[in-house]
C-alpha cells in the first residue's frame, strides 16, 4: 500500500484539471445564499486554479433550490417546496440568483464564469454528450470558469442526477479531471453517525471506497441539499473506479481549499482504484437507471464475482420487473445487489429460460439465441448506484 498523503500532495500540485463541488448547505443560510462565502469561495478556487500552469477548474453548484425559497420568503410566499414541480420552480427562481452570485464574486478575480445547466438526458444520448464535452474543452480554453447544476426545472424525476454529487462524479469522467473536490458543510466522512453518542472520528483517508458499509456510516443527510454524506461516498466510489481520487472537505471553515492546497491534513481523502474501469463501462452503467432485477444463484454470484464469468440463464432464479432488450438491470444475490448489466433478453423472455441449460434454451428460443443474459462486457460489478 503506498502512502496516500504523498499521492494527496502529488495530486493536488499536479491536477491539470479539477471540478471542485459546492453543497447548498455551504453556500446558504436561513436568508438565502450567503455572498461573503461564495465570494471567498471563489477567490481560493482562482488562486488554486492560478497555482498550476494552464490547469482548469469546473465548478459544480448546487443552492438553486434553497436561493428560490429564500427569494419566495422574501416576497412573503410561503412556498412549500417538498414536492417536484415546486422543487423545480424554485430552482427556476434561484438559479439566476445562485449564477449572478457566482459571476459576480469571480469577476472580482478577474475570471469569467460560464453558466452550465445540464441533465442526466445529455450524458445518455451520445451526441448531447459530444456537445456538451466540445463546449467546455472551448470555455475551459477561454480560461473562464464554467458554474454547472442540474437543469432542474426541465428534468424529469425518473431521469434526474436526483443530486449534484452524482453529476459532478460524470463530469470529471467527462471533462477528464484529475481529482474531484466535494465541499460539504460536514467536517468531513465520520467513521460513523455523528447522532450515536460514541465520539465519531473524521476519516483522513478513504483506501477503499467500494469497501464501504455505506448504511451504517452514513445514517442522516443534511437537511438544505439533496444528497447528504451518502451520496458525497457514493459519488467518490464512481469517481475512483475511473482512477479520480476526491476530496471531500469542510466548507465552513475557513480558507479550507488554500489550507488544503498547502498540504495541511483537512478533510477526507478518498483513494483512487488501482484498476480503472473503461469510459464505456462507466457511461453504461451510470447514465440510465436500472430498470429491472435479475435474481442469481450461488453459482452464478461465484462465477461473476470471483471467475469473471458472463451470465447465463441456468444461474438465474428470479426476474422482477418488466424490461427490454438492451435495458440496464440490476444482478442481485442473496438481497444484495452485485452489480448491473446490459441485458440481452427481455424480462419477459428471461422468465422462460430461468434456470435452464443452454440446450433447453434452444428447444424454447432456437438457436439463434445469445448465450448469455448479461454479457461479461456490458455488466459493472459493484456498481455505486
Ligand atoms: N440542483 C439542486 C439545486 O441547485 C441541488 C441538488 C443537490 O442538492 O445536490 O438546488
Amino acid at each position: 500500500m503506498s502512502d496516500w498523503r504523498a499521492e494527496r500532495a502529488r495530486v493536488l500540485a499536479e491536477a491539470k484539471c479539477l471540478v471542485v463541488k459546492i453543497g447548498s448547505a455551504v453556500i446558504t443560510g436561513s436568508q438565502g445564499l450567503q455572498h461573503e462565502i461564495i465570494s471567498s469561495l471563489a477567490r481560493q478556487m482562482a488562486a488554486v486554479r492560478a497555482m498550476g500552469q494552464g490547469r482548469r477548474l469546473l465548478v459544480v453548484s448546487s443552492a438553486a433550490v434553497a436561493a428560490g425559497r429564500a427569494v419566495l420568503a422574501a416576497h412573503g410566499i410561503a412556498a412549500d417546496t417538498a414536492g417536484l414541480a415546486a422543487r423545480q420552480a424554485a430552482a427556476a427562481i434561484g438559479q439566476g440568483r445562485l449564477m449572478r452570485a457566482w459571476d459576480d464574486a469571480f469577476a472580482a478575480t478577474d475570471l469569467a464564469a460560464a453558466q452550465v445547466l445540464l441533465t442526466q438526458d445529455d450524458f445518455r444520448v451520445r451526441q448531447r454528450l459530444l456537445n456538451a464535452r466540445n463546449t467546455f474543452t472551448e470555455i475551459l480554453s477561454w480560461g473562464a470558469v464554467p458554474v454547472i447544476n442540474e437543469n432542474d426545472t426541465v428534468s424529469t424525476e425518473g431521469l434526474k442526477f436526483g443530486d449534484n454529487d452524482r453529476l459532478a462524479s460524470l463530469l470529471v469522467t467527462l471533462v477528464g479531471a484529475d481529482v474531484l473536490i466535494n465541499i460539504t458543510s460536514s467536517p468531513g466522512v465520520y467513521d460513523r453517525p455523528p447522532a450515536e453518542g460514541v465520539q465519531a472520528r473524521v476519516l483522513s483517508c478513504i483506501e477503499d471506497a467500494a469497501a464501504l458499509d455505506l448504511d451504517s456510516m452514513c445514517g442522516g443527510k443534511t437537511t438544505v441539499g439533496t444528497g447528504g454524506m451518502y451520496s458525497k461516498l457514493l459519488s467518490a466510489r464512481r469517481a475512483a473506479q475511473r482512477g479520480i481520487p476526491t476530496l471531500i472537505l469542510p466548507g465552513r471553515e475557513k480558507d479550507i481549499l488554500l489550507r488544503a492546497f498547502a498540504g495541511e491534513d483537512v478533510g477526507t481523502w478518498v483513494r483512487p482504484s488501482e484498476k480503472a474501469i473503461p469510459t464505456r463501462k462507466f457511461w453504461m452503467a451510470y447514465t440510465d437507471a436500472p430498470v429491472g432485477r435479475v435474481l442469481v444463484d450461488d453459482g452464478a454470484a461465484e462465477a461473476l464475482q470471483k471467475r469473471g464469468k458472463s451470465l447465463l440463464p441456468g444461474g438465474i432464479l428470479e426476474v422482477e420487473g418488466s424490461f427490454e432488450k438492451g435495458d440496464l438491470v440490476r444482478i442481485v444475490h442473496k438481497g444484495a445487489s452485485l452489480g448491473v448489466g446490459v441485458s440481452n433478453y427481455t424480462a419477459e423472455d428471461i422468465r422462460r429460460i430461468k434456470g435452464l441449460k443452454r440446450i433447453e434454451v434452444a428447444a424454447i428460443l432456437g438457436n439463434a439465441h445469445y448465450p448469455e443474459v448479461i454479457h461479461r462486457d456490458n455488466m459493472l460489478l459493484d456498481a455505486a448506484i
